[in-house]
């Protein structure tokens, strides 16, 4: 079964894309969605935005994509990523889709999914048929998690010709995020919100989630992810391909099913 990793990091440190595509060979991914590095994310409390990279930096990380993509375009789909709250977000948006790359990576910090602030890089995605990659759950690291909870991303609703992946169906908030998915196929007849079901939930959750996520859903929302970067990409990749492929088979999952999961649902988002 073939596999499209629609979630890795890069970290901007990767020696070639000779050696990604090598990796990517010994964990079994066939095609997978790189994420620009950058953006920083620091924040306090009050100010949690406070020290977010600004477009220009995260102009250097996207330059570093579109050459690698450029390397294995086959293999590599990009995933840009902007400050949507600093000025020139728009425009870098623009020049991400000029120079190759297929989506965008926004990481609600400092902003919630329905800030007006943000509905300009909302327009500009759709206009351009980049889907939008969202970190939904809660990050684990102790930064407040407030501003990626899926309810947050009925907003997408109101921008009819976006497409966003919810990536760790939300975790722990994942019965939320299965109805805000559900909306789309179930009452809109297309699949604007979809979900990917990178870990996420805990494997003690795991196996539960993952069979209300698919037996709910339609079977064109769920996406596979690893969350893996450059230095797990081949032990955890491998890994968590291996714990869905477990669960699917105890659940009895039909082929076409996983093969839609771990495949062609990703293939309708960033093309084959
Ligand atoms: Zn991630």
């Amino acid at each position: 079964m073939k596999v499209f990793d629609t979630h890795f990091h890069l970290k901007g440190t990767e020696t070639s894309a000779q050696e990604l595509v090598k990796s990517f060979d010994e964990a079994g991914i066939e095609r997978v969605c790189l994420i620009a590095p950058g953006g920083r994310t620091l924040g306090t409390p009050t100010e949690p935005n406070a020290g977010e990279a600004s477009n220009e930096e995260m102009h250097k990380g996207n330059q570093y994509l579109v050459h690698l993509v450029r390397e294995a375009p086959d293999r590599f789909v990009g995933l840009a990523r902007v400050n949507p709250l600093a000025p020139g977000a728009t425009d870098e948006l623009q020049w991400a889709y000029e120079h190759g790359l297929k989506g965008l990576k926004l990481f609600c910090i400092g902003w919630y999914p329905e800030d007006e602030r943000v509905a300009p890089i909302y327009e500009k995605a759709a206009s351009l048929g980049m889907p939008i990659l969202f970190h939904t759950g809660i990050l684990g690291d102790g930064r407040n998690s407030q501003y990626h909870r899926p309810a947050g991303f009925e907003v997408i609703k109101d921008f009819p010709d976006l497409k966003i992946i919810m990536a760790h169906v939300g975790w722990p908030w994942t019965d939320e995020a299965i109805a805000v998915a559900g909306m789309g196929p179930k009452f809109r007849g297309n699949y604007q919100i979809h979900v990917d079901i990178t870990p996420g939930a805990p494997l003690l959750w795991r196996k539960d989630v993952i069979n209300k996520a698919v037996n709910y859903l339609d079977e064109g929302v769920l996406v596979f992810g690893t969350d893996a970067g450059p230095g797990n990409c081949v032990s955890y990749g491998k890994q968590v391909i291996q714990s869905i492929k477990t669960i699917f088979t105890e659940l009895e999952i039909p082929r076409s099913v996983q093969e839609d999961i771990f495949w062609n649902n990703a293939v309708a988002l960033y093309g084959e």
